[in-house]
């Protein structure tokens, strides 16, 4: 099986049987015991594995959020966890955006806490389906759900497309 790093959401909602083997760093322990001290006993039955990751990975996760602009919103837990992930080359488990695309950027493998959620960013252009024009993104939901209008140059439809 491959190695997993996982984030405190997936501490608190997996259960027991699925943390074992799986990877944490041990200041994730003192957040948990802080929040859920109810916690504790459970997860020091399950055989986590509770490392810090080494200082190249965590300097590498640093300058990797710094370039993305996502420093800012990362905990000193998130950028330890995705330091470790890119320490032990393995998949970090979180439902955190930020999280997901830094370690996509950082080329490693990632899935989402609950298996329902969406596996892969997805961007989205909006564009004329006949001259291709590019329109900016609408900012909001579709109240009718696929018209996005027409295009003002050729009178084609929008259309919202996924892209890599
Ligand atoms: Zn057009």
């Amino acid at each position: 099986m491959a190695k997993e790093v996982l984030d405190t959401g997936a501490l608190i909602s997996w259960p027991i049987i699925r943390l074992n083997g799986c990877y944490v760093i041990p200041s994730q322990k003192m957040e948990l015991c802080k929040i859920y001290p109810e916690k504790e006993i459970e997860i020091e039955s399950a055989r986590l594995i509770w490392i810090d990751p080494d200082k190249r990975s965590l300097k590498i996760a640093t300058d990797l959020a710094i370039e993305t602009g996502d420093m800012a919103g990362l905990s000193e837990i998130d950028l330890g966890i995705l330091a470790l992930s890119i320490n032990l080359k393995s998949t970090l488990v979180t439902d955190d955006y930020r999280l997901q695309n830094l370690a996509e950027k950082a080329g490693l493998e990632w899935k989402t806490v609950s298996t329902k959620g969406i596996k892969e960013i997805w961007k989205w252009e909006l564009r004329c389906v006949a001259c291709k024009k590019m329109y900016p993104q609408p900012e909001k939901p579709n109240q009718k759900k696929s018209d996005w209008g027409e295009c003002e140059d050729c009178g084609s439809k929008l259309k919202l497309k996924k892209i890599r």
